[in-house]
């Protein structure tokens, strides 16, 4: 069987962006027989992540990432439908799910290393596994549940950067479900900024790009901020940190300002906002969902139940046919997706 598939086709370096001609789609044949516990699956959705970014060099600065092989079929999350199989646990017709789904209109995988999903648990929307029921939706709840100290009552206010992406999206709609009185997004662009508050519910929202950061915070949150939902790091978590209250806490969910920058992770902090840190007693602790797995099932349905009651509305960036896979991927590093990037890659 005649595939295509999508391969590195060369690395943009640890100070660079990275462009679409670093990725490059080819044609591949499958063998054409299955061996035993191996299953044939065409892909439906894939996912482009910005931990991706550094997979794309030589040496990913994380142990548990390991870089992607030039001139070889990169991978990454990726939902799709077994069309066949010799695997007893993942039958013909079962919608599965890997965080290593190769780049590849159709592979052949091995069936343990799938997991079946319940793709009622999306209504039907079986992209939501790689965001809002996947890895950035866990990544938003669990962030603010084990970082974010969010007390019902206690009249706090949220502020997330990058708020009109895939985390940031839900951690803004979690902070207001779990009783922030008042969500600010930061995020990019007007139309991101009348999403936020239009469709998702956030209190106000700010556009970095054209507005003066520290006014429009000081506008937005007159009673301080307690908790910081922080996807980007760099200028703009500075503004944030600097309007800080004492005893309030930082979620360092990513850092996506910095990828780009030979740095290692987290970034070094300036001077004067580790000041700010120490004087207010202000947490920041690192967040990493991959260590909270044990808690996501309980959390998946947390997840499924919100989007369903329509407590937690899902924005998405839905852009088709895997020849567009690098293209996605960099525009997603740029900005330009409102909530979770996925690109469809069969009906
Ligand atoms: P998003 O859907 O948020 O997409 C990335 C967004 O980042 C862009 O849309 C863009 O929005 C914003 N951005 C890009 N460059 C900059 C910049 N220089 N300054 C400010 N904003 C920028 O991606 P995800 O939701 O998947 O990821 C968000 C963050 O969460 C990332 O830092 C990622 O690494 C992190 N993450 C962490 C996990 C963990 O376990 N800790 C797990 C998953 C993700 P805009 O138009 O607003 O600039």
């Amino acid at each position: 069987m005649q595939v295509q598939r999508v391969v590195l086709n060369s690395q943009p370096g640890k100070n660079g962006a990275p462009v679409p001609e670093n990725f490059r789609v080819e044609k591949t044949t499958l063998a054409p027989d299955l061996q035993d516990g191996e299953v044939l699956v065409r892909t439906l959705y894939l996912s482009v992540d910005p931990y991706m970014r550094c997979r794309m060099n030589e040496d990913t600065g994380a142990d548990y990432l390991t870089p992607w092989q030039l001139f070889e079929c990169v991978d990454g999350g990726g939902v799709g439908v077994v069309e066949s199989s010799r695997c007893s646990t993942c039958t013909e017709g079962s919608v599965v799910t890997s965080f290593n789904w190769p780049w590849q209109t159709h592979a052949v995988l091995k069936g343990s290393s799938l997991q079946k999903v319940d793709s009622s648990m999306a209504d039907g929307h079986l992209s939501y596994f790689l965001g809002v029921i996947g890895m950035t939706g866990l990544t938003a709840l669990l962030g603010v549940r084990e970082k974010g100290h969010v007390v019902k009552g206690a009249n706090q206010t949220m502020v997330v950067s990058g708020a009109a992406g895939a985390c940031g999206s839900i951690a803004g709609q979690i902070g207001k479900l779990d009783g922030c009185v008042r969500v600010v997004g930061i995020c990019g662009t007007e139309e991101k900024c009348r999403a936020l508050v239009e469709d998702l519910g956030f209190s106000a929202a700010i556009n970095y790009y054209y507005e003066d950061i520290p006014k429009r915070l000081k506008e937005c949150c007159p009673d301080g901020i307690d908790v910081y939902f922080d996807n980007v790091g760099g200028v703009i978590s500075d503004a944030v940190i600097a309007q800080m209250n004492n005893g309030s806490h930082v979620i360092l969910c990513g850092q996506i300002s910095q990828y780009n920058k030979d740095v290692p992770y987290p970034p070094p902090l300036s001077e004067e906002t580790q000041k700010a840190l120490q004087i207010k007693n202000i947490t920041r602790e690192r967040f990493m969902v991959l260590s909270y797995m044990s808690k996501a099932d309980a959390a998946l349905c947390e997840l499924s139940r919100h989007v369903k009651s329509g407590q937690i509305k899902v924005l998405e960036t839905v852009v088709n046919g895997i020849e567009n896979m690098g293209d996605a991927f960099c525009s997603m590093m740029k900005g330009g997706n409102i909530g979770k990037q996925i690109i469809k890659i069969s009906e």
